[in-house]
This record gives C-alpha cells, sequence and structure tokens, in this order.
C-alpha cells in the first residue's frame, strides 16, 4: 500500500515557492498515487492553542493597570492609616510620651513583616479566583509566579487595593473606638507597611539600577525586603521567603519549616491539600523575559 508523504507528515505543508535558482532547470513532475489510505486521526491533529507570546500579552495587558475603584481604595486605605498616626502624634504630644509609642512603631513594624508572611503564605496556597472577596487577590498572586516580572509593571493601585480595602475596614473602626496614641502608633506602623507590603515586594522584584535610591538604601540596610531576599520564593521547592516587608521573619519560619506544620495540620484537619505541595508545574515555573526585570 503506498502512502503520500502528506499522509505520514499531515503537519507539513508541501513545498512552494521555490526560487528558481534553486531548482533544476527541467521541470520533474512526480506523482504518487494513494489508494484506500486511511485518513489520518483528526482528533490528534488538533494544535494546542497556547499563549504564542505571553510576554508581549503580559506587557500590554490592561487588567495591570490602575481602575477608579482601585485608587478609591488605597486612598480610603491610606486616610484611615492618616487618621490613626494622627491619633498618635496628638495623643504623644498631649502626653510627652514618646518611649512607648516609639516600641509601638518598632513592634508595628516587626509584626507586619510576620503577618505578610502569613497572609502571602495563604493567598499562595489555598483558594482561586472564585473564591469571595479575595478572590482576584488570589488570582493575581498565584500568576505571580508564573509572570513574576509583570509585578513591575502592575500598576501600584491595582496592586494594592484589595489590602487597602481590607485595612478600610479594619482601621477606621478602630480609630472611631479608640483614642490611646500608643496603640495607634502600633496599629498605623502595622497597617501602613501591610497597605505597602505589595509595593515593597515589587521593589523586590525591580532593578536595582531603575529603583528610587532611597529604596535600594533601605533594601540594602535590610529595613525592605530585597531581591536577594526574595529570590528563594521563586525558586524551587516554591515555599520560603513568604515575608515581603522587611524578610527578617523569613528565616525564623523557614528553619523552623512553620509553614510545613501548619499546612500539615490543615490538611490533617480538612483534607486540603496547599499548592506548594504540587509538583512545580508550568503555575509555579517562571517563564523568562528578555528583559532583567525578573527575580
Ligand atoms: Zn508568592
Ligand atoms: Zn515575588
Amino acid at each position: 500500500m503506498a502512502i503520500s508523504f502528506q499522509a505520514k507528515n499531515p503537519l507539513r505543508q508541501p513545498i512552494t515557492n521555490i526560487s528558481r535558482s534553486y531548482g533544476p532547470s527541467r521541470v520533474i513532475t512526480c506523482s504518487v498515487t494513494t489508494t484506500n489510505v486511511p485518513q489520518p486521526n483528526r482528533e490528534k491533529l488538533v494544535v494546542e492553542q497556547r499563549l504564542v507570546h505571553p510576554i508581549l500579552s503580559k506587557n500590554n495587558d490592561p487588567t495591570l493597570e490602575s481602575t477608579w475603584s482601585h485608587r478609591l481604595w488605597v486612598a480610603a486605605g491610606c486616610t484611615t492609616v492618616f487618621g490613626s498616626i494622627t491619633k498618635s502624634i496628638i495623643g504623644g504630644f498631649g502626653s510627652n510620651l514618646w518611649l512607648e509609642p516609639a516600641l509601638a512603631c518598632y513592634a508595628g513594624y516587626v509584626l507586619a513583616d510576620l503577618g505578610s508572611g502569613f497572609y502571602h503564605w495563604g493567598i499562595d496556597n489555598y483558594g482561586d479566583e472564585s473564591t469571595p472577596i479575595v478572590g482576584t487577590q488570589l488570582e493575581a498572586s498565584q500568576g505571580h509566579h508564573k509572570w513574576p516580572w509583570t509585578i513591575t509593571r502592575r500598576h501600584f493601585a491595582n496592586n494594592s487595593h484589595t489590602i487597602a480595602r481590607a485595612i478600610t475596614f479594619t482601621v477606621l473602626p478602630l480609630n472611631i473606638a479608640f483614642n490611646n496614641h500608643v496603640f495607634h502608633s502600633f496599629v498605623s506602623t502595622f497597617a501602613f507597611c501591610i497597605l505597602f507590603s505589595q509595593q515593597f515586594h515589587a521593589w523586590a522584584h525591580g532593578t536595582k539600577s531603575k529603583l528610587p535610591p532611597l529604596v535600594v538604601a533601605l533594601q540594602d540596610m535590610g529595613m525592605l525586603v530585597s531581591r536577594k531576599d526574595h529570590v528563594g520564593h521563586h525558586r524551587a521547592p516554591y515555599n520560603s521567603n513568604y515575608c515581603v516587608v522587611s524578610g527578617a521573619w523569613n528565616k525564623v519560619l523557614d528553619d523552623n519549616k512553620i509553614f510545613v506544620a501548619l499546612e500539615l495540620v490543615l490538611y490533617m484537619h480538612f483534607g486540603v491539600r496547599p499548592r506548594s505541595w504540587n509538583e512545580p508545574n508550568s503555575d509555579w515555573t517562571e517563564e523568562t523575559e528578555m528583559s532583567n526585570n525578573q527575580a
């Protein structure tokens, strides 16, 4: 049984438009007669539709841009944090006590880094875009592992609006209910660091030469999470370095396998597997970018 070249190689197109200079001087025709040739399995010939240029599409992705809704939520979050800071400062001048507020600020800063780690671990490992309230945040966070560099192109309000909304609903009642300036020193610092934690995270993905000098100085001093601190989060086994304020808690949490222990507890009680237990697949694999902005 004769089988045509095209039937054996169904995806290969017939060669046409051969330049005359490369062709023979005489035209030779060749015909092959096929009889009872089975039709190739059409289902196997379906080429999977893939994102041919993910880099280009992500560079121009309108979902990375801020909307007015994003900006309003960030403005609301900043306003409530500013209200808390104001109460802290006014109370400090009224009492002339500054050591306690200073210590409270430091505690807020240190615990915000810890809080960012737990929050980041939660949204990386559990839920998906259908999860109520934080679904878009989960989708963005989990997508961040596939396209880490896009965080540097995501607009500030787009990146921070979900956290700003949570800050607004948490800090506003505290502003109304409490006047203790030491308490507000803690709350305002903690809330400020959490509100801007996604921006700190974005800076950790930035190229040093393109970052503001003050940011680079704070990263070098260890006051903000640096690229060096954060890069381990985007490398196998993808289950460490979750803290994104200063990154100071990462070593403590990772060395003591705190998140691994929590994942085991959740699995034993609720049967829920964290995403980090799966073999790294395309959802976790960093694709390369032509520029040098990736972590
Ligand atoms: Zn992550
Ligand atoms: Zn990252």
